[in-house]
């Protein structure tokens, strides 16, 4: 059965100083694999499980997609420099609320037959979660629920 993957970014894709990629200065630059330098000297992480998770998503033919809190383009530009601009599907990045985001990504997993029961959605904000939960959708606590992005693949239908 298909099902869509939906990721948070700050402190769930990635991390980084400040605690969001929007505080960070543009450009950015990559200084290894999994971490940016940002114009003043700041650092962004990306979790160690987090590309072999995208690895294997895309290998099995999961959609992945992005709901995140954020300005779209320190965000794009970040994907893009860690080599992850082109894994996900219609990411949903914005200064919006979480609700609105998973809303509109629902209306373009329909077309590919999807609902919010085949979606699962990873934050590791509480109320996001719950909110996601209230739409249907399987909805899991980074910190509370799974404690690695890696916990994410017990729960691929
Ligand atoms: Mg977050």
């Amino acid at each position: 059965m298909a099902c869509a993957v939906v990721l948070d970014l700050d402190d769930t894709l990635w991390t980084c100083d400040g605690g969001c990629v929007s505080f960070l200065s543009l450009p950015f630059t990559r200084v290894s694999e999994d971490t940016l330098r940002d114009a003043r000297g700041r650092l962004l992480h990306l979790r160690p499980d987090a590309r072999p998770l995208l690895d294997e998503l895309r290998d099995r033919g999961v959609v992945v997609s992005i709901a995140s809190f954020n300005l779209p383009l320190h965000a794009q530009h970040a994907l893009r420099a860690l080599g992850l601009g082109d894994r996900f599907f219609r990411p949903q990045i914005a200064t919006i609320s979480k609700r609105e985001m998973l809303r509109r990504l629902h209306l373009s997993l329909q077309r590919n037959g999807m609902g919010y029961r085949d979606m699962i959605f990873v934050d590791d904000d509480l109320k996001n979660v719950i909110l996601a939960r209230a739409l249907g959708i399987t909805a899991l606590c980074l910190g509370r629920d799974i404690h690695s992005l890696a916990d994410v693949r017990g729960y691929l239908m």
